[in-house]
């Protein structure tokens, strides 16, 4: 019997000194790309069969342990496919075989050769819906320019288009060009929020499955069962699904004939994943794109800096399409919501809604209109406190607050998740009137349920209030249920976080209100800005979308924000929709202060019992770097350890440290360099329980 030797990719920990693919036998030789089950330590385990090492092999040799089986039947994984993993590994520091394996749905980890084979028969068994005409729109003005130039430039392409200015209808027209110049090509979709795919499934499945088959739309994202996942890994990995809807993770799945990709709200910080490797799923759509020929679309009301400024004529990268204008605005509807700005210094004292805002409010819920109410910050107030001897509600585990939920009188930590009943009395000093200071979501829907108990909608019942937030949402199904009765008409007044104010086409909200965003505008962050602002802006967006809507209740869409420091030039961009401004503004500091996009950035993490642990591995590892003179070194900047802003979470202190340089290739050399240092590093300190390195980092 010959022998062959093969390389296959195996499931390894993150750091572990197993970094390339490990030599396996099998009595065959197998395509690059082929899943096996091979031995691995005591266990059995997924592995992949990666391209041989240029260099020759040694000959196969007994000790080489065989290949278990072969999940033969599924196509290999392509050359694009193995390319993306490989870069995505090596761009972010991370093992192949972790990069690789989570790549994978995860129940192909389980299932043997027969079981998989059972689970290709049932999925190419399943009928396809006869093609139908399928009907569509006829484009504005502006989605004609954009969609024109897509079609006819190789991009990449920023579509800079107001909020419901029609962005999803340019998709879809690029979609249906793509699917039908080629009867295999692949469309992906990415969205920054699971509970966004349903809205858009529809949307696209109305489009194409009457052409196309209702099997030719899927979803992928981590909110579906693994059976689920499997299966639409599957039809999408077959070609048999010709579009996909994801979040970030379907970034990975395998498309044999990708032909666009398009990445919704491409400024969303959900893009990029933070754990594990820590990619960033819009910056691996432009490599794929330009890698598999792809064309790639990056649509956003309020583009990261990042890809404003690439799209900019002075960078030229991408190529940026505008459409500033609302669908319907030709009708003097459709238009965007006017900003209130309330200066909170001349409102009475401790008043949560100003009186301005109360009245606005129960107007639009007296003329059956819906109302939006943000704050991003869940349960009912941040801390508790004692006014005796000043105790407050720390976390013993972490240094920050436990929060005080009222609905079960709990309170929680929102970083290490412990919670406790609610004392009655200060555990400090036995004081009964211990009280919530300062406040959230839970609190603000009990306060304006108070506040507009008298209220009377056109339908003649007591107006409703509602919270949407991670709290109210926890069950399954619970979000899918809170919407449709917001779309139903059944909510007046929705009190959430920041998990409506995106991508919702809510038809008859017509006022938007923020009533306490100044948090952002302080901070350490210099990204908090610029997401307050994308923040404002969409939650903005979601007032007025239905045109013919507004019409009939003749008046203008609002913004409100509540605010101390109505001065803040933010505010001046936000009244008049300027993100150009404002970005401009936002890029000539980042440019005088040498920062992102003008200075690329990693973070090294370091965990440790103590401090003084985790800052003297980063201490360690930054004079290793030196000491060795690696390479690159002298265009990157290492920064001085510094602790986290929650510092201590779950007992454990946390600290970091910033490698920043202006070369991007600069700061990759070294990165990789710097690898092996890090790992030896780790060993000399004793203390440290975990490290890990952020390549572009979101939150510093
Ligand atoms: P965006 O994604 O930019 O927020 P959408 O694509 O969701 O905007 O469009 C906003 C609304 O306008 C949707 O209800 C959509 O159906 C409608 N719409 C979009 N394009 C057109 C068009 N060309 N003609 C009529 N209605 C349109
Ligand atoms: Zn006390
Ligand atoms: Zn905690």
């Amino acid at each position: 019997m010959f022998i062959h030797t093969l390389q296959v990719v195996v499931p390894t920990p993150a750091h572990s000194s197993v970094a390339g693919p490990l030599s396996y036998q099998h009595d065959q030789a197998l395509a690059p790309g082929t899943l096996v089950r091979v031995p691995l330590g005591q266990r059995e385990v997924l592995g992949l069969v990666w391209d041989a090492a240029p260099a020759a092999d040694p000959a196969p040799t007994a000790a080489l342990r065989p290949v278990h089986s072969v999940l033969d039947g599924l196509a290999p994984l392509g050359p694009h496919w193995r390319a993306l993993v490989a870069f995505t590994a090596r761009y972010y520091q991370r093992s192949l075989g972790e990069v690789a394996l989570a790549a994978l749905p995860p129940q192909l980890r389980e299932l043997s050769a027969e079981q998989l084979a059972r689970r290709l028969r049932r999925v190419s068994s399943a009928p396809d819906a006869p093609a139908n005409a399928t009907q569509t729109i006829a484009l504005s003005a502006e989605q004609e320019r954009a969609t024109a130039q897509i079609d006819a430039q190789k991009g990449p392409f920023l579509l800079f288009g107001s909020t419901g200015s029609g962005k999803t209808e340019v998709y879809l027209h690029c979609a249906a060009r793509a699917l039908a110049a080629d009867p295999a090509a692949q469309v992906l979709v990415l969205v920054p929020e699971i509970n966004l795919t349903p809205q858009l499934q529809e949307r696209f499945g109305a489009r194409f499955a009457p052409q196309y088959g209702a099997q030719a739309v899927v979803s992928l994202h981590s909110g579906m069962t693994n059976p689920q996942r499997l299966a639409a890994w599957l039809a999408v990995h077959s070609g048999r699904a010709r579009i996909v809807l994801g979040t970030r993770m379907a970034i990975f799945a395998s498309l044999p004939a990708l032909a666009l990709i398009v990445v919704d709200e491409e400024h969303d910080a959900s893009y990029k994943q933070q754990e594990g490797a820590r990619y960033s799923a819009r910056d691996l759509a432009l490599w794929r794109g330009r890698a598999e020929g792809a064309k790639v679309i990056l649509g956003s009301a309020t583009p990261s800096l990042e890809s404003w400024h690439a799209s900019s004529p002075e960078v030229g990268r991408y190529q940026r399409l505008d459409m500033p204008s609302r669908i319907g605005s030709a009708q003097g509807a459709g238009q965007l919501a006017r900003l209130r700005l309330v200066d909170m210094a001349q409102q009475p004292r401790g008043a949560v809604f100003a009186p301005p805002l109360l009245a606005a409010i129960t107007a639009r819920v007296q003329r059956g209109e819906q109302c939006l109410v943000l704050l991003n910050r869940r349960g009912f107030a941040p801390v508790l406190h004692c006014h005796a001897c000043g105790w407050k509600s720390d976390c013993p585990a972490c240094s920050a607050h436990q929060v005080f939920h009222k609905s079960d009188r709990s309170l929680r930590c929102h970083h290490c998740g412990a919670a406790q009943r609610v004392p009655h009395a200060c555990p400090a000093c036995g004081n009964l009137d211990i009280a919530p200071v300062g406040r959230g979501t839970e609190q603000l829907e009990e306060q304006l349920a108070q506040l507009l108990r008298n209220v009377i909608t056109p339908a003649g019942r007591a107006a409703r209030v509602a919270r949407i937030d991670a709290d109210s949402t926890r069950a399954q199904g619970a979000l899918q249920a809170q919407l449709a009765q917001v779309h139903a008409g059944e909510v007046d007044v929705l009190v959430g976080t920041q998990m409506v104010a995106k991508g919702h086409d809510f038809r008859r909200i017509t006022l938007v209100a923020a009533v306490q965003p100044d948090s952002a505008l302080f901070t350490s962050d210099f990204r908090a800005p610029e997401r307050l602002f994308a923040l404002l802006l969409q939650a903005a967006g979601r007032a007025g979308r239905d045109a013919a809507y507004l019409a009939t209740q003749g008046h203008a869409p609002e913004m409100w924000v509540q605010t101390w420091h109505p001065e803040h030039p933010l505010f001046a961009a936000l009244r008049r929709h300027d993100w150009p401004a404002f970005a401009a503004q936002q890029l000539a500091e980042r440019r005088a202060a040498a920062m992102p996009p003008f200075a690329y950035q990693a973070l090294v993490r370091a965990d440790a019992r103590t401090q003084e642990a985790a800052q003297a591995f980063l201490q360690g590892a930054a004079e290793a770097a030196r000491t060795a003179q690696l390479p690159g070194l002298e265009q990157v900047f290492i920064y001085p350890p510094v602790p986290l802003a929650v510092q201590r979470v779950a007992h454990v202190e946390r600290a970091q440290m910033l490698v920043e340089s202006a070369e991007r290739p600069a700061l990759q050399r070294f990165l990789a360099a710097w690898q092996p240092l890090l790992h030896a590093e780790r060993a000399r300190h004793k203390g440290l329980q975990r490290w890990l390195v952020d390549v572009d980092p979101q939150g510093i």
